[in-house]
């Protein structure tokens, strides 16, 4: 299969582009989409064959559910069984944007769509093409991050391009995202709705909304011994091809920590990766060094921390140091991500 890209930046949508996109979509064909989160790999929500492409396309196991993506409130309808006045609450506050809402799933919704849950996910991206594309899609798009199963999410059109080249119909190419982390996943199915994956909607920011706010007891730690609730997060997703280890201290400690190891890794004939931040990078022995962005703005790291997983891919080194990062706001999205894909391995200085 030839895959087509096309090119547009949110200023200037290019409506017939679109819609040739959407046309694509309706026939069962698969598009890639930016959105202020990631890339989205998309296929029609509401066609069970659909799906199983999009799993087949991103070798991604098919009880790890998809997310709907719709344009506008009212489409939510047709999807779910009922609205919870929460949900309309949290959907006032934060859709369009990074928020994904879990509700009870209608009978259109196939359960290729949900990996055979009674649940389904829905999100209404705020980035003005994928609005236009979703439109001129029919307005339901099941769409998961656009890479391939355990890399880590696209941040720009050419990461979709190495993952899916030759296996999807279209890439629409709107440039770099904004943020950089998938978004928040919020239950709402419970009495007390739960987070189940951290993104840059902050559990501070929903409870201005809903007063309480619960979260999944695993998505910080392994020692819970609990399953994830959100299907996804089981899997080691974001895994770079080195051996990363996270290293949490203060500054001094940290560098000196980090430059003895790649002293003693380097005689044995390891190359060392870095992930370190722009006061710091300079001070590091490492063979490739990486300043992941500033501590002062955490969505600087948010939105540099999957390109840099994938330059190290490219980079070969064999092993990767990375600082460890404060888990307040956004943080705690960054250091979630960063946790799986060091599988969990951090020192603690
Ligand atoms: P991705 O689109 O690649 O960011 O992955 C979607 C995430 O949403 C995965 O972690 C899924 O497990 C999660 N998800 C999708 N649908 C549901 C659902 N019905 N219940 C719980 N988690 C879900
Ligand atoms: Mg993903």
């Amino acid at each position: 299969m030839e895959t087509q890209i096309i090119r547009m930046d949110e200023q200037h949508i290019d409506r017939e582009q679109l819609a040739k996109a959407g046309e694509i979509i309706k026939a069962g064909g698969l598009v890639a989409f930016p959105t202020e989160t990631v890339y989205g790999l998309g296929g029609d929500a509401l066609n069970p064959e659909s799906s199983k492409k999009i799993y087949a396309a991103k070798g991604r196991p098919s009880d790890n559910p998809l997310i709907i993506h719709i344009a506008k409130f009212q489409d939510l309808n047709l999807i779910v069984k009922e609205i919870p006045d929460l949900a309309r609450k949290l959907a006032e506050a934060f859709w369009p944007g990074p928020l994904t809402m879990i509700f009870k799933k209608s009978d259109m919704v196939p359960y290729e769509t949900t990996g055979g849950l009674e649940t389904v996910a829905v999100r209404m991206p705020v980035h003005p093409v994928a609005m236009a594309f979703i439109e001129a899609a029919g307005g339901y798009v099941a769409a998961p991050s656009a890479n391939r199963s355990g890399r880590p999410s696209p941040t720009l059109a050419k990461y979709v391009e190495e993952d899916m080249q030759g296996r999807i119909e279209m890439i629409i190419d709107g440039g770099g995202v904004k943020i950089g982390l998938e978004s928040t996943i919020v239950d709402m199915t419970v009495e007390k709705p739960m987070i189940l994956r951290p993104g840059f909607i902050t559990k501070e920011m929903l409870e201005k909304v809903l007063q309480s706010v619960s979260e999944d007891q695993t998505m910080m730690s392994t020692d819970s011994g609990q399953v994830p609730k959100a299907p996804g997060m089981k899997y080691r997703h974001y895994a770079p091809k080195g051996d990363l280890t996270i290293v949490d201290g203060n500054e001094e400690q940290v560098i000196e920590y980090i430059n003895r190891e790649v002293s003693f890794l380097q005689e044995k004939g390891h190359k060392v990766g870095i992930i370190g931040t722009e006061a710091t990078i300079a001070r590091y022995c490492g063979d490739v060094c990486k300043s992941a962005g500033n501590r002062k703005d955490d969505n600087t790291i948010a939105k540099e921390l999957y390109r840099i997983l994938r330059e190290f891919d490219d980079e070969d080194v064999t092993v990767i140091f990375s600082e460890s990062f404060n888990t307040v706001g956004i943080g705690q999205a960054i250091m979630n991500r960063l946790l799986k894909a060091a599988g969990h391995k951090i020192i603690h200085l």
